[in-house]
């Protein structure tokens, strides 16, 4: 993929259209943690493709059997507690320097970005290691316990990790905030996601509407593609860095 990058040719982005006040977005999905080893849900080897979503991630599935629900997230959390951050989520704390006005708007509820370093994150779809009551909506601590058995709240609520399910909305004010960042940033990367689960898919199409430079990273075509201004078939641990390098060689 290494050749992709380079058949791209890096003057072609405008680098002195930025400096170091510059407002910049790093959007991500779950491909910016596949080099971590964890699954993400659409590439054929993904979740979705071994399990039966409506019944892992919806109000109904959690209904219908709990201890599958809070298993299969349990195991999920294991998986996660074991992986590390790889050189994209790394990376993003490199150019967060360089970019002091940057902020990161994940769909991945795995904490890898804050585990990385990275600063102000704004969690779209929730956070795997957090609880809240399903009833109240109050978040439930339950220290480092990897909950497999289901728990109540005081309210009598069941408790349930604090990820949005198929069906539910997201939470309001991270929303809000992610919207007001892409409405002024001036330069977007969007990467690992494949800009497909609405309203989080729209948030690169606000961006360039609003005149924002985007550059793509995934190693497939999405639906976004055809509207980056530089779309790179690459891994993100692999093409974020050279990203970086090339940033980071202007600003000096
Ligand atoms: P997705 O599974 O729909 O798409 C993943 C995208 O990443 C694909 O387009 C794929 O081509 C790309 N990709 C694969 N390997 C990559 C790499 N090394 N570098 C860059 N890109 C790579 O994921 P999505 O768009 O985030 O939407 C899925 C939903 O699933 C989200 O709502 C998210 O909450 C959830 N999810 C989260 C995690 C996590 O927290 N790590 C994992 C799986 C799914
Ligand atoms: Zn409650």
């Amino acid at each position: 993929m290494d050749s992709i990058f380079h058949a791209m040719n890096p003057t072609s982005i405008p680098l002195d259209r930025f400096n170091r006040d510059s407002q910049v977005v790093f959007f991500t999905g779950a491909g910016i943690s596949a080099e971590s080893g964890i699954a993400t849900f659409r590439d054929p080897d993904g979740h979705w493709s071994k399990y039966d979503p409506m019944k892992l991630a919806s109000q109904a599935g959690f209904r219908e059997d709990p201890d599958l629900v809070l298993n299969w997230y349990a195991d999920r959390r294991e998986a996660i507690l074991q992986a590390q951050p790889n050189a994209g989520h790394t990376s993003i704390s490199d150019f967060q320097k360089l970019f002091k006005r940057s902020v990161v708007i994940t769909q991945n509820v795995d904490g890898l970005h804050e585990r990385a370093g990275n600063q102000t994150i704004y969690e779209l779809h929730g956070n795997i290691h957090r609880h809240k009551c399903n009833s109240c909506g109050k978040i439930i601590n339950l220290a480092n316990e990897n909950m497999r058995e289901l728990k109540r709240c005081d309210c009598g609520g069941r408790v349930r990790p604090d990820v949005v399910w198929f069906g539910e909305s997201l939470p309001r004010e991270t929303l809000n905030r992610a919207f007001n960042a892409v409405q002024s940033c001036e330069l977007m990367f969007s990467i690992g996601t494949s800009a497909q689960i609405y309203p989080a898919a729209q948030l690169p199409f606000e961006a360039k509407s609003r005149g924002a430079y985007i550059i793509e990273i995934n190693p497939e075509p999405t639906p976004f593609s055809r509207k980056a201004d530089v779309s790179v078939r690459d891994d993100a641990g692999s093409a974020l860095p050279k990203f970086y390098e090339e940033f980071h060689a202007q600003f000096k």
